[in-house]
């Protein structure tokens, strides 16, 4: 499994940075966003270092698909009952911060930020 010690999300993963985390397990781990955007604003990522969704190879399709079904998963148990969505930024013009990939998933009552 790649390790970048220099990738913050690398390091959320291995446990050397605090996060608030809501899933663990062997592919996957889901904490909360650090800057919210939504009441409800988690991020899902690979334990493995993927920069970024357009650097995912066909070995990754299962990964992927995990990403999403936890998506759901994660929004019914905090609450985000009545809809959410889920986004992942790539690369400089998709505005994309952190170079490991992950998936926003925001929630909860209305109004917020609309995108
Ligand atoms: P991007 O623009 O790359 O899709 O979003 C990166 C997200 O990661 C941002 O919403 C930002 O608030 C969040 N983030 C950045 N650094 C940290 C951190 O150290 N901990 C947590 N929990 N979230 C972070
Ligand atoms: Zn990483």
């Amino acid at each position: 499994m790649s390790h970048d010690p220099n990738c913050i999300f690398c390091r959320i993963a291995a446990g050397e940075i605090p996060a608030q985390k809501v899933h663990e397990d062997d592919e996957l781990i889901a904490f909360k966003d650090i800057r919210p955007a939504a009441p409800v604003h988690l991020l899902i990522i690979p334990r493995e270092h993927i920069a970024t969704l357009a650097d995912a190879e066909p070995r990754h399709q299962a990964l992927l698909g995990r990403m999403a079904l936890l998506a759901t998963k994660l929004a019914r148990e905090h609450g985000a009952d009545n809809g959410f969505r889920t986004v992942i930024n790539t690369g400089p013009d998709g505005g994309q911060e952190v170079y490991h990939l992950h998936m926003h998933v925001m929630g909860g009552p209305r109004p917020w930020k609309q995108g």
